[in-house]
């Protein structure tokens, strides 16, 4: 499908990347212990490039390397093999006093435990690193208060770090990682001892500060449900880089190579992930789809049986008993009746889009009316049953027009949506705006996934 004319384009664009990377891993190897008999080799033949205001999330089960690669940016681990640039220097190259500069003033840290002093105020815990530097205490106060007072919690600023909330504790240490206002936060796990709620606070702190204060944020976890807040993702697996997946929902920095028009959630998915198989990105449109809040391991093991089951390898029995399987045993862990649930939305999908793909391909016969009526027909009852809309009369010959005209290709993926939302008046289905991203999600996950048979054939 992809010429090699097209692949020689991509790897001239990445060799501008390296020049203009902020970040640069080159053969990154990492060894603990090195030359004894536990030796052992925590990052192997990492190659990473980040971007000056990027927002990456290292992310891999526990123990595949992802705080040593934090830390080796940090300029905290020498690599026993390759390099660790830094806005174009080896940081590992470094004489001391430079490379007390650059973890004072270019990049900042913060840990799943908060590692505040217990004994000193939590205004002194924010200002530490300014002390360290000899800023003079009225102005290191001021710039102490601003940054608690950004992140709510400058009422407590005299008091001890001892009885705060964790999340609390959590935005104290955000504002001592940011006092010297570096170009570059590094955070490991830094939610992962928070209660759901001061989670998703300082996750969205640590968004402002991507997005508002422009900085480079790197974020290591191993919870699949923070993964959208990243421009990119690193897949680590056992010291080594799997897979690097750009968040197709949001504007990329690194360079992508520029597509043409965008039609389905697969061709956007191809243009994102161009080196991935088609089954490889219907297996990602699919998951994507149906879960949120699963781990690593959890996700490997779906997207396996995912595949298996787009292949026409795998049953719908086979495929429930894996979901519902505990994790320890090959399983994903998934409830009986969320694994069901999964179980028959799959089933129903895989049904409904080989139809779209025997349409396709009669498209430009004699018949191709007759049947694009009926099934035009068949597609809106099954969304509607989906998502459980009454409609009028009028709006149902309304949604026909729409879904053919989707379906043929005549109008576009957000011309489909708008033309749910506008008001009955205007032309439009008059949908509320819940309604009209039901309706258009499910139709676009059907169109995708047929449309991806007539891709492949190609
Ligand atoms: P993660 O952050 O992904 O959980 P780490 O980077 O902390 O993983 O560790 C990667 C691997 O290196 C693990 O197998 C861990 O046991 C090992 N490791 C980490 N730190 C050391 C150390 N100081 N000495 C020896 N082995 C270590
Ligand atoms: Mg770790």
């Amino acid at each position: 499908m992809r010429t090699s004319k097209e692949r020689s384009v991509g790897f001239r664009i990445s060799e501008l990347n390296m020049a203009k990377a902020q970040i640069f891993a080159k053969n990154l190897e990492v060894t603990y212990n090195e030359g004894k008999s536990n030796e052992f080799k925590a990052s192997r033949d990492l190659n990473v490039e980040i971007f000056a205001g990027e927002y990456i999330i290292l992310f891999g089960p526990s123990g595949c390397g992802k705080s040593t690669l934090l830390y080796s940016i940090l300029g905290a681990l020498p690599p026993s093999r390759g390099q660790m640039l830094v806005k174009g220097d080896d940081i590992y190259k470094y004489e001391q006093d430079q490379l007390v500069n650059f973890q004072r003033n270019v990049i900042g840290i913060m840990y799943q435990a908060f590692n505040l002093i217990p004994s000193i105020s939590v205004l002194d815990n924010v200002v530490l690193p300014q002390i360290f530097a000899s800023v003079d205490k009225a102005r290191r106060d001021n710039r102490g208060r601003d940054l608690l007072r950004r992140f709510g919690v400058d009422h407590i600023a005299n008091k001890l770090p001892t009885n705060l909330s964790g999340g609390q504790m959590q935005r104290v240490a955000v504002a001592r990682s940011l006092v010297n206002d570096p170009e570059i936060l590094l955070a490991d796990e830094p939610v992962g001892n928070l209660d759901s709620i001061s989670a998703e606070q300082v996750m969205n702190t640590l968004e402002q500060i991507n997005l508002n204060d422009k900085k480079t944020v790197i974020l290591v976890t191993h919870d699949a449900k923070y993964l959208p807040y990243a421009h990119r993702v690193y897949y680590l697996r056992d010291g080594k880089n799997e897979r690097e997946v750009p968040n197709p929902e949001k504007k990329q920095i690194k360079k992508v190579e520029a597509g043409k028009t965008i039609t389905t959630e697969i061709e956007k998915l191809a243009r994102m992930y161009p080196y991935s198989s088609i089954e490889e990105l219907r297996v990602k449109s699919l998951v994507n789809y149906l879960i949120e809040d699963i781990d690593f391991d959890q996700l490997v093991i779906l997207e396996k049986a995912v595949e298996d089951v787009i292949k026409g390898r795998m049953g719908d029995n086979r495929f429930l008993d894996i979901l519902n399987k505990r994790i320890g045993e090959g399983g994903v862990g998934f409830s009986k009746a969320r694994s069901e649930m999964i179980t028959k939305k799959i089933f129903t999908i895989m049904e409904e889009s080989r139809d779209i793909t025997r349409f396709r391909s009669t498209i430009d016969m004699d018949l191709g009316y007759y049947y694009q009526s009926r099934f035009v027909e068949r597609l809106k009852k099954y969304t509607l049953s989906e998502v459980k809309i009454k409609l009028s009369k009028e709006q149902h010959e309304r949604l026909d027009d729409f879904i053919s005209d989707r379906l043929t290709g005549l109008t576009r993926r957000h011309e489909f949506l708008l033309a749910l939302d506008k008001p009955v008046k205007e032309g439009g289905l008059g949908l509320n705006k819940k309604a009209s991203a039901l309706i258009s999600r499910h139709i676009e996950k059907l169109l995708a996934q047929g449309v991806s048979y007539i891709i492949a054939k190609h």
